[in-house]
């Protein structure tokens, strides 16, 4: 049995608005999830490569990822067709096809992808489209830019080959329609199924990629674009270095630019631990209300030694690393 657990009534000050969001992808604490043992430490893995770590309990995705890279393929297509996995898995109603709608019923995604090189692509407020991490690696290999944008990223997409379609599921209706007898913007932290995904990979030969695909908080304000697909805050990666992942209030990343902070962290000698702890933490001295909300990080060094690191009790994440599909319980600070 999953357990739920709902944190309510913050509000996104910055906004003028509360918007709901759905945090989820907590199971009791150690009990068994489908496909993945959870383990009981709460800290690092051994540094071990190849590797693959990706927020929230997503055995199918990171199984995916570490086929591929077993496969002799990089990183790059391994964080790619990983979380290509959620975001084509309906019930999945945070990624991709399935995704909750904006509070005007539009299912719209935001994606990023970054390679060993440093580079970047990224999608935001995209439309009808299941594959956005692919259609970022596209505007990231095919175009002189790095981000597109709403219209133009469906476009972009159609026109490289993608087919649109509905993405918005019975089930995600249903939702929607539900929350719109209230109409209320009230987030929720919900432990229930799982959240964006965020993933990095280290390949045979050492090097780092990462991915991070969202359809962000669920009843968002039309047009509402959060960490997921920019930058720094959703996803960095430095090959040199390591590469760190986000989910959560979108909002509080962005103001702290957080995976960049923890690279950055890294590169002055923190462990991807150290790091993620000490970047959730910038986010709790500047928000007075961090109770109100859930970040977390994922981290990996050039080494393949991980962290994570939370606000509140209930983030997970996967590692495959070692041959081995473990679903870990991330520490957190919110211990009172
Ligand atoms: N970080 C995502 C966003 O703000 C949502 C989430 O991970 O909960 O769009």
């Amino acid at each position: 049995m999953k357990r739920r657990k709902f944190i309510q009534n913050a509000a996104l000050t910055t906004l003028g608005v509360a918007v709901g969001a759905t945090l989820t992808g907590c199971t009791d604490e150690n009990k068994e999830t489908t496909g993945t043992a959870v383990a009981k430490e709460v800290t690092t893995s051994k540094p071990v490569i190849p590797m693959v770590i990706a927020t929230w309990n997503v055995p199918n995705a990171t199984k995916k990822a570490w086929d591929v890279l077993q496969a002799g393929k990089s990183a790059l297509d391994a964080v790619e067709q990983g979380v290509m996995i959620e975001e084509a898995d309906e019930n999945n109603q945070s990624v991709g096809k399935g995704g909750l709608p904006d509070r005007d019923g539009n299912v719209t995604l935001d994606a990023c992808i970054m390679n060993k090189e440093g580079n970047y692509g990224a999608v935001v407020c995209i439309e009808n489209i299941k594959h956005p991490i692919s259609v970022a690696r596209k505007v990231m290999e095919d175009t002189p830019h790095v981000l597109l944008a709403g219209n133009g990223a469906k476009q972009f997409a159609i026109e490289s080959g993608f087919t649109p379609e509905n993405l918005l599921t019975e089930k995600s209706k249903e939702a929607w329609n539900k929350w719109k007898v209230e109409a209320k913007y009230k987030p929720i932290i919900n432990v229930e199924n799982h959240d964006t995904i965020g993933m990095l990979a280290i390949d045979k030969n050492g090097d780092i990629s990462g991915a991070c695909t969202t359809s962000g908080l669920s009843y968002k304000m039309q047009g509402r674009v959060g960490d997921s697909a920019i930058i720094g805050s959703g996803l960095f990666i430095d090959n040199e270095i390591g590469g760190a992942t986000a989910t959560g209030m979108g909002e509080e990343v962005l103001k702290t630019v957080g995976s960049f902070l923890i690279v950055e962290l890294m590169r002055q000698g923190k462990s991807p631990q150290e790091a993620c702890e000490e970047a959730v933490k910038r986010v709790i001295k500047k928000s007075p209300n961090y109770k109100d909300f859930q970040v977390g990080y994922i981290a990996v060094n050039k080494q393949g030694e991980t962290g994570a690191y939370c606000i509140h009790e209930w983030f997970n994440y996967t590692t495959y690393q070692n041959n081995e599909n473990k679903n870990h319980k991330a520490d957190f600070y919110n211990k009172a």
